[in-house]
């Protein structure tokens, strides 16, 4: 079998996978929805899923326990102590997904898996984490909620402040469901040590002769002036789109923003969108 046809059909997994969990998420946040936030807690509690909030060392951020038909759900204070309260929502929520996925809870019940770790990332790579992850943001952010908030608002960071601030969620997790929910052309690329690590274009964003894998930052760049010389931005910058792309067919009067969220001293992660007319 060709490489292609591998990739096709685990994208098309991915999506039917994807549209099932968001709609087993969903309609239990509008359930649960009464003109406040989604409160994990409160889901759990109606499930008859305990909980407690202790200090576990650095073993995981979040654990759900299978015990003869009782579900428990652990979240380590002591990983994510000094973290605001969106990561521990998370957290939870993630660990609903656990309970609220069929394969996921079953395998549990069986012994098939034992009860496992989670850790907090920005891109989980076990797909079984993955499905969490993408449980937890289609619970906490519905996208009919979600939606009505972004509606006439242009792609701009304040945006994502504001999205952050009204679902209590983090502004990384609100960056990559309004990813998903494709409501901007827009590229977000993670840039480790001045390389680039890895990146995730919409279906519809313009450019498409992107940097690659392991390719250094483009030093005129946000992201590349933070690696090469030092230099942080707090707020959304303009750029040419040659600072970063190489495609022929730009227009001289196109150009882009780029916002750089500093995640740590090492990786730094920029969200890119052209700049369309009446954009400030
Ligand atoms: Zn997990």
């Amino acid at each position: 079998m060709s490489e292609g046809i591998v990739k096709i059909s685990e994208d098309r997994l991915l999506a039917y996978r994807k549209a099932e969990i968001a709609e087993l998420a969903e309609a239990i946040a509008l359930r649960f929805y009464n003109g406040s936030i989604i409160h994990p807690e409160l889901i759990a509690k109606e499930q008859g899923i305990t909980f407690s909030y202790n200090n576990y060392k650095d073993s995981f951020d979040g654990l759900l326990e299978h015990h003869s038909g009782r579900f428990h759900i652990y979240i380590n204070l002591n990983r994510l102590r000094g973290e605001n309260n969106p990561r521990i929502r998370y957290t939870f929520a993630h660990e609903l997904g656990h309970y609220f996925i069929d394969e996921h809870r079953n395998a549990l019940k069986s012994g098939k898996t034992p009860s496992h770790p989670s850790f907090n990332g920005l891109v989980a790579k076990n797909p079984v984490e993955r499905e969490a992850d993408y449980f937890a943001s289609c619970l906490l952010m519905p996208e009919k909620l979600f939606r009505k908030q972004c509606f006439r608002r242009p792609l701009d960071p304040k945006l994502f402040e504001d999205l952050a601030k009204y679902f209590e969620t983090s502004i990384s997790s609100v960056i990559f469901r309004y990813f998903e929910l494709n409501l901007f052309p827009m590229l977000i690329i993670k840039v480790i040590n001045g390389l680039i690590d890895w990146k995730m274009p919409s279906k519809d964003f313009k450019y498409k002769y992107l940097p690659k894998k392991g390719a250094p930052v483009p030093p005129t760049t946000a992201a590349g002036e933070y690696f090469n010389i030092g230099k942080k931005y707090l707020e959304k910058q303009l750029l040419w789109p040659d600072d970063w792309f190489k495609d022929f067919n730009i227009s001289k009067d196109e150009q882009l923003f780029e916002k750089c969220y500093y995640l740590s001293e090492t990786s730094v992660m920029s969200v890119i969108w052209k700049r369309e007319k009446g954009m400030r």
